[in-house]
């Protein structure tokens, strides 16, 4: 809270209590009224004539006397009594009868209607002011500047980035060179807008950037931005469809007006899934899902209204291209696409150099290599990467980033972080006869990644970590190498089946691994021929209980779960063949891992007396 609000709050606070205490007196006075014995002073008031009216409430009596009466030290005309139980009711009502005294059905001093709904809604009142300082608070904060009470809320809140703050450029962008040319063009369009109309060219209204998290879209887009020299609207799609029902289609509004005053310029909608998901689809059933709707269809109103001519050009980004409402794919929107893929292994290096323009790096530090030893790594990781290593040179008092403290954090970003638990020998073997499971199998099947590196080090969930990756960036697999995964994921269990002739909970996650594999190959790879060429496994995101995912009969069901566990077991029976005849060579594996707790690729090998050279041919 800014310390001018807070003292702001504090006076309103302060002045409807005020109010409240002024309606209390003006229309509550606190009258005066004595209280009296019943016998004598009340009967003898009423003997004499001087009872003007009473009313009763139980056996209390409230009145007025004629004429102040004076008792004890108080005097006046109001007065209160206790009639007793015992007393004579028909006596006194004979009394009060032959004196005139006027009986009132109810007590002087209820309130009147108007005093009553002060007091019992005062409170509430106070509350709802309260409530209305706050929105205002809220609304003024977001917005910015005065406004109605609710007027704020729908205000776009999209950052207007200027161009000379945006400081990302081109430069700062590597590794995604096809998505990044595309951008070019854009920025072109937007500089030069005179050298596309003379020739009749039409320039994009929309561009979509789509492709994996951390692959650069965001980036992407400032660079745009710091490029292009125009105002750039941002806004996160989530931001839309914030705080109340009804104002996403406002706030969509507001920035698109923005835009135009500005034009030319930039409007960037991020994560533009969270509000362009298709429209009946899968989201149906979640809250909200009437107000994402009308958001989208404000953007797209708003994206056919405007002048092709204005130049405002609206970048989206997301991550699921493929849940979006086809309405905005279509011509005159987001017509133009740009899919941002993770970056090769050329790509890689140039993200690390960029990434490491400001870290000192030592000699030995190879970024040719490590960007090979890093596929399917994106953009983000390997900013992670080079950020984490020059976090342990610092710690480690180095001048200079060295190879050590690349290799060690990228160990623990792809292995995770080293867990301190102390475990008994008994299961630090089991631990090793597992995954050295996993690595002789690895090592011993064609089609299988080369194993990178074993550990018996505790991290994260796991209690050990085989490693392997492929030797190039894999964008597709044969049967084979699935089958090959399948097994290699299996080698731990079997290891300790055949060793210890039990089995752990050590190879839950193996087991989702293989299921995994195993399902895709039926239901979604056509790699079962009783199945056949057909998809049965519901779309991503969709789940078979929601609308949108493809009916498949329970006969089929029941088919993908017959085949998937016959590929199971196939490949279960061949390692086991496997492990029991390379009985010995797990030992040798196992001793070594014991004794170093970690090992590296070559003397994994070794230890096993596998030839590394031998399996790649
Ligand atoms: P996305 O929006 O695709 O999920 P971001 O653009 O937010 O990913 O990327 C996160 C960070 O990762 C960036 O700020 C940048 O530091 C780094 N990064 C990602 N891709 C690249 C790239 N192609 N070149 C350089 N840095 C990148
Ligand atoms: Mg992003
Ligand atoms: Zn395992």
């Amino acid at each position: 809270m800014l310390p001018w609000s807070g003292r702001r709050f504090l006076a309103i606070l302060a002045v409807l209590f005020f109010l409240n205490w002024l309606i209390v007196a003006i229309f509550a006075p606190g009258e005066e009224r004595i209280r009296v014995p019943y016998n004598p002073t009340f009967l003898t008031q009423v003997r004499d004539g001087n009872v003007k009216e009473i009313s009763s409430r139980g056996d209390t009596v409230q009145g007025e006397f004629r004429e102040e009466v004076k008792y004890e030290d108080d005097q006046a005309k109001q007065f209160e009594t206790e009639i007793p139980t015992f007393a004579n009711d028909e006596e006194l009502s004979q009394l009060l009868e032959n004196e005139n005294v006027t009986i009132n059905a109810e007590p002087p001093d209820s309130r009147s209607l108007l005093e009553t709904i002060l007091f019992s809604f005062g409170p509430t009142l106070l509350l709802v002011g309260l409530f209305i300082f706050f929105l205002r608070r809220a609304s003024g904060a977001a917005g910015g500047g005065a406004g109605g009470v609710l007027g704020q809320f729908g205000r776009s809140r999209a950052k207007l980035v200027e161009s000379e703050k945006q400081t990302v450029t081109f430069d700062d962008v590597a590794g995604i060179e096809e998505a990044e040319e595309q951008l070019v063009e854009v920025v072109d369009f937007l500089r030069n807008p005179d050298k596309y109309a003379k020739l009749g060219a039409r320039i994009p209204r929309g561009v979509l950037l789509s492709g994996p998290p951390g692959t650069g879209k965001t980036l992407l887009a400032r660079a745009v931005a710091g490029e292009a020299g125009v105002p750039f609207f941002s806004a996160s799609a989530s931001e839309f469809i914030e705080a109340i029902v009804g104002v996403g289609a406002s706030r969509v509004r507001d920035l698109f007006r923005q835009a135009e005053e500005a034009a030319p310029a930039i409007v960037f909608i991020d994560e533009l899934d969270a509000i362009g998901r298709a429209r009946g689809g899968s989201g149906g059933v979640l809250s909200g899902h009437d107000e994402r709707e009308q958001t989208l269809n404000q953007i797209l109103t708003e994206m056919d209204g405007f002048d092709p001519a204005a130049g405002v050009i609206v970048l989206g980004a997301t991550n699921r291209p493929d849940v979006l409402d086809p309405a905005l794919l279509r011509p005159g929107r987001f017509d133009r696409r740009v899919a941002v893929q993770p970056p090769d292994s050329v790509g890689r290096e140039m993200i690390l150099r960029v990434h490491s323009r400001s870290v000192p790096l030592d000699d030995d530090v190879d970024l040719h290599q490590i960007a090979q030893s890093t596929p399917g790594m994106v953009g983000a990781d390997l900013a992670n990467l080079v950020n984490e290593a020059a976090l342990l040179a610092a710690r480690r008092g180095h001048e200079k980033v060295a190879r050590a403290d690349f290799t060690d954090a990228l160990e623990k970003i792809v292995l995770g972080a080293e867990r301190k638990i102390v475990l008994n020998e008994e299961d630090r073997r089991r631990i090793a006869y597992h995954e050295g499971g996993h690595a002789i199998v690895g090592m011993l099947t064609p089609g299988a990644d080369p194993v990178r590196k074993v550990s018996i080090i505790p991290r994260g969930q796991a209690l050990g970590v085989t490693l392997s990756t492929p030797e190039d960036d894999r964008f597709n697999y044969s049967q084979d190498e699935l089958r090959a995964k399948i097994r290699v994921s299996a080698g731990g269990r079997v290891a300790e089946e055949v060793v210890y002739g039990s089995v752990t909970t050590g190879a839950e996650s193996d087991i989702q691994q293989v299921t995994g594999i195993a399902r895709g190959m039926v239901a979604r790879w056509g790699m079962s021929e009783k199945v056949g060429f057909v998809t049965v496994a519901p779309q991503q995101g969709q789940s078979p209980l929601l609308p949108g995912a493809d009916p498949v009969s329970s006969a089929t069901q029941e088919l993908v779960d017959t085949e998937v566990r016959r590929i199971v077991d196939e490949e279960l029976d061949a390692t086991r063949e496997l492990v029991a005849a390379h009985r010995e060579r797990l030992d040798r594996l196992v001793e070594a891992l014991l004794e170093h707790e970690t090992l590296d690729e070559l003397d994994a090998y070794a230890a096993a007396g596998i030839d590394r050279l031998q399996t790649i041919a």
